[in-house]
């Protein structure tokens, strides 16, 4: 076993730098907080507990196919409901059920970042430890509740780029102006062609050597006869239909 070699130096000298690190830290400020006599004062936006705004969720899902620890449990049924002036009456979802089980909530926020209805949200609320495991799972009512302590979204950054709704929206309030502005088309357009074109001629008159091309009539009457050999004369083997 070989021997461990010290670092030349003062006899000491470790114990006046530990007393010397200890010094410097006793005269910084302390940075524990008094909890839970004093609040802590945290960023705005601190991931607390998860707030649902129950009329903007339309049931679709999503937030629970998402969650990677499978801990939001989501029922519904649909409705009926009578639309004036449509031929049948439309579906709707129905929430009926909206747990978070935030037993097993890893607050990775990808149920609030998947919910196309902004229907989630995160609230730096988190004071709502219990005794018991299973009151951790909080109802829709519950969920509900912590609305009140979502703070309001930051302010427009002025530099930003507009919203894609209020892009949407300019653009389509700029076209029935832009249509506005463009000279009305005539109805019919002028056409440089014709109104109408020549009738077809019903019969179209034969040429004039239709008639050479129709077999000769032989001056007797009948059919040429044909040679012995099978073959006829050439002149009247041009006329025969083969
Ligand atoms: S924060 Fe994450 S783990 Fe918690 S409910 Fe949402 S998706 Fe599930
Ligand atoms: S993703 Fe949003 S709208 Fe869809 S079920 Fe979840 S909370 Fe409701």
């Amino acid at each position: 076993m070989s021997e461990r070699s010290e670092p030349a130096g003062v006899p000491g000298s470790g114990l006046v730098k530990g007393l010397a690190v200890t010094l410097k830290t006793m005269t910084k400020r302390s940075t524990t907080q008094q909890y839970p006599d004093v609040a802590p004062d945290l960023p705005p936006r601190s991931r607390g507990v998860i707030a649902l705004l129950a009329e903007n969720c339309t049931v679709c899902m999503l937030c629970s196919r998402e969650c990677p620890d499978w801990c939001i449990y989501i029922d519904s049924h649909k409705e009926e409901v009578a639309v004036p002036g449509a031929a049948r009456p439309r579906q709707r979802n129905v929430l009926d059920r909206f747990d978070i089980d935030f037993s097993l909530c890893m607050y990775c926020g990808i149920c609030i970042e998947v919910c196309p209805f902004d229907a989630l949200y995160w609230s730096p609320e988190f004071e709502y430890a219990e005794y018991d495991i299973k009151d951790l799972l909080h109802d829709k009512d519950h969920l509900g509740e912590w609305m009140a302590t979502v703070p309001p979204p930051p302010a427009h950054d002025p530099n930003g780029e507009p919203a894609k709704e209020e892009t949407a929206a300019a653009r389509k309030a700029a076209v029935p102006a832009a249509a506005a502005a463009r000279p009305t088309t005539p109805a019919v357009r002028p056409d440089s062609r014709p109104a109408a074109r020549p009738a077809t001629p019903a019969a179209v008159p034969p040429p004039a050597d239709a008639e050479q091309s129709t077999r000769p009539e032989p001056a007797g009457g009948s059919e040429p006869a044909t040679g012995a050999d099978g073959t006829g004369d050439g002149a009247a083997g041009e006329g025969t239909t083969r």
